[in-house]
């Protein structure tokens, strides 16, 4: 894989820690729900990582970061002034697309912290319109962390948000499981979750994990090449 150089033109800081990054000077074909690696040169040592791209195709690449402390990448990502040069390699990658994804009358859209970054993408693209009802479940730490919930809402989509650490209006308070268990998700949305929804689980692996098994336990597959089914997930880390 080659890396060529982009440049940061806007760092828009959504709460501390958070951001998206828009990057000029290069723009790959990709579809919505893959990622690029992004990278920076870091005493003598290129350190590079995945970032799932929200931008729609041919725009300027947008992504949604947040900083990982101690981490290798993402401190100095935050540390870089407006207009310095990094590293994205040529090509995007990923199957995290809507490629195998059948037509239903449901889609359900969970994620977690960052990993709403995909779905951003599919609706900048207009790619979700072949589904009947589309909900966005999105779990985060605080209600500052709810990215993009306006852009969801006006393009007309129920836009569910889950906070951990915080009570706040609108939203449910505690995890993105225990209110798939308890039937409040459903209930807000107005939308079963079935076997006949098809369900996108993106970002923390211990949410992927365990809405995984409450899945398979209401029925639903795990989406393969070869056996589609219901399920399909991109886990960060
Ligand atoms: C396919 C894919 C797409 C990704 N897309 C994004 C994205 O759009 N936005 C984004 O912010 N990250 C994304 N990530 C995570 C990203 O690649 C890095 O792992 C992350 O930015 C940490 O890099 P680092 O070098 O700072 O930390 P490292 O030194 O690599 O430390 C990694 C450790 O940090 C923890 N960690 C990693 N990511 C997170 C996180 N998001 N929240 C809390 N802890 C974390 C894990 O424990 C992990 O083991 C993606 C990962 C994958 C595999």
């Amino acid at each position: 894989m080659t890396w060529t150089r982009v440049t940061l033109e806007k760092r828009i800081e959504l709460a501390p820690g958070l951001a998206r990054f828009r990057l000029s000077g290069h723009k790959p074909e990709f579809k919505p729900g893959q990622f690029v690696q992004l990278a920076l040169d870091i005493d003598g040592e290129r350190v590079g990582r995945p970032y799932s791209l929200c931008s729609a195709p041919g725009e300027d690449l947008e992504t949604l970061i947040v900083r990982v402390d101690g981490g290798a990448l993402t401190p100095a990502l935050f540390a870089l002034p407006q207009g310095a040069p990094l590293w994205v390699h040529t090509a995007a990658s990923g199957n995290f697309t809507l490629d195998r994804v059948r037509d239903a009358p449901s889609l359900w859209l969970i994620s977690t912290g960052t990993g709403i970054a995909p779905y951003m993408s599919m609706i900048r693209q207009d790619a979700l319109q072949r589904f009947g009802q589309v909900v966005f479940v999105h779990g985060v730490r605080l209600a500052a962390h709810l990215s993009y919930k306006r852009e969801i809402e006006e393009r007309g989509f129920v836009h569910l948000p889950v906070v951990s650490r915080e009570r706040s209006a609108g939203a449910l308070h505690g995890r993105i499981p225990e209110h798939i268990d308890s039937g409040d998700l459903e209930r807000r949305a107005g939308v079963k979750l079935d076997e006949s929804a098809q369900v996108l689980l993106c970002g923390n692996p211990a949410m992927i994990t365990q809405v995984y098994g409450q899945l398979i336990d209401r029925g639903l597959t795990k989406n393969r090449p070869r056996k589609p089914g219901n399920i399909t997930f991109e886990a960060y880390w």
